[in-house]
């Protein structure tokens, strides 16, 4: 481990730190914090701080309300953009309920079952590189955001058409400054957007490092008067934001999806794992395109999938396998976006892997073709489903599909599944601008 408790509360003395905000993630992937002075620090690293969890949403249980928040010492970051004279630090916590079990609502701890189910299979990690997109828009006179574009630059432009390019430096730059090890940075296909990919890591700390990125996007953003947004599908007619995850299984040192002695370099394990993902996709696509929104995207093209299918080339599927082999073999999952709680969507996207391998499922052939362009005999002909298209067709097939309930627990699947279907209800008594241009005249 990296940090002790006796070096957290050292490096805070030393570097100035006044302040210490303690972190979790509720349900809806909202990260919420408690700020406590480095005179509670102590007792914050011994895991009693204790809250009430009843107004956070989906944690409600009143009658037992009373939580601890229990720090994850690794994820000590002191924040790069605090004063120096009274500098701010975090901690990750784990929630844990007063009889001093892990609770059940809280997404991270829920996270660490479904990896411990697969330590139980032999694995020794899930290491996940995440690929968030987002949208740099300027601020108006007020400072609320709007959906106005900073630059009219495409794929991979440089200065001066991409005036945001100093923005993006810095929001580098400070995730740098923060730990993460930053590849590449560069401007995305759509006019204003961008992203930034970093290093893989295990899952937990590849989740918290997704919390933490996008936190260090929308402080630095501000900083240049802008607002970076990680909405799915902001501008209609231009690209969303997705995230996409590489995935890969380890045993010790060993990418068990490699396997040298096969025709593609891919293992049995990787296969069936792959088999899982396509199998669970209709269940787990609320989960990983939990908004309203986020169908819009995948309803889309712009390089968003619609349909489940597999390719080694084509961009245009829901999975996909980059070139690389050996160590770094890995499969690409397209259809998420980063609106999705990181830790509820790994869950269920190792679940859904894991239950491949343990089904033996097989793979069906790879679609190399776009699929876009397929007439839809010629995708049923190749058996090639659907990606549910609005919020509550995905609810509904989470509802019938019991491994990626039993990914998110009891407890967060109810409390998920009742928040969203509000949220659907909400958006479907709305009327919007295209039904009033579409329809006032002609009815
Ligand atoms: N923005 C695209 C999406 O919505 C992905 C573009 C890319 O391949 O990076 O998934
Ligand atoms: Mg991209
Ligand atoms: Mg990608």
């Amino acid at each position: 481990d990296e940090y002790s408790r006796d070096d957290i509360l050292r490096i805070a003395e030393s570097e100035n730190v006044r302040y210490v905000r303690l972190q979790f993630t509720d349900i809806l992937g909202t990260i919420k914090n408690v700020e406590i002075p480095t005179t509670q620090l102590g007792k914050a690293l011994d895991g009693e701080m204790m809250f009430d969890g009843s107004s956070i949403e989906g944690f409600v249980r009143v009658e037992e309300s009373d939580m601890y928040l229990k720090p994850d010492f690794n994820t000590w970051r002191i924040f790069p953009w605090s004063d120096d004279n009274a500098k701010s630090a975090r901690l990750i916590c784990d929630v844990y309920d007063i009889d001093g079990q892990p609770f059940e609502g809280d997404p991270r701890s829920n996270l660490k079952k479904v990896i411990q189910e697969m330590e139980d299979m032999g694995y020794t990690s899930f290491n996940l590189g995440p690929e968030p997109e987002f949208f740099l828009f300027k601020l108006d006179s007020e400072g609320n955001p709007t959906t106005e574009m900073n630059d009219e630059g495409g794929y991979f432009d440089l200065a001066p058409i991409d005036t945001s390019e100093d923005c993006r430096q810095e929001i580098a730059r400070t995730l740098e400054e923060i730990g993460f090890e930053v590849e590449m940075s560069h401007h995305e296909a759509g006019p204003s957007q961008h992203e930034i990919s970093f290093k893989y890591a295990d899952a937990v700390t590849a989740c918290d490092n997704i919390q933490t990125f996008k936190l260090v996007a929308k402080t630095i953003a501000r900083k240049h008067h802008m607002h970076a947004t990680f909405m799915p599908k902001p501008l209609y007619g231009i690209a969303g934001n997705g995230m996409h995850f590489n995935v890969s299984l380890f045993k010790q040192s060993t990418n068990v999806f490699f396997d040298d002695s096969d025709e593609f370099g891919l293992s049995a394990d990787m296969r069936h794992f792959m088999a899982g993902i396509l199998d669970h996709a209709r269940g787990f696509t609320a989960v990983c395109n939990p908004l309203v929104n986020s169908y819009k995207r995948l309803q889309s093209g712009f390089e968003a999938p619609k349909y489940i299918a597999w390719s080694g080339r084509n961009r245009t599927p829901l999975l996909r396998i980059p070139s690389a082999r050996g160590p770094a073999t890995r499969a690409e999952v397209r259809s998420l976006d980063p609106s999705a709680n990181p830790y509820l969507a790994t869950a269920a996207v190792l679940k859904a892997g894991l239950d491949g391998i343990r089904q033996e499922l097989d793979l069906d052939t790879p679609v190399n073709q776009n699929i876009y362009k397929m007439s839809q005999k010629e995708r049923e002909i190749e058996n090639v489903e659907d990606l549910p298209t609005t919020l509550y067709t995905a609810l509904k097939a989470l509802k019938e599909d019991e491994v990626i309930q039993d990914a998110l627990g009891e407890h967060i699947y109810k409390q998920f599944h009742k928040n969203k279907l509000v949220e659907w209800n909400a958006y479907s008594s709305q009327i919007s601008q295209w039904e009033i241009d579409e329809y006032l005249k002609n009815y």
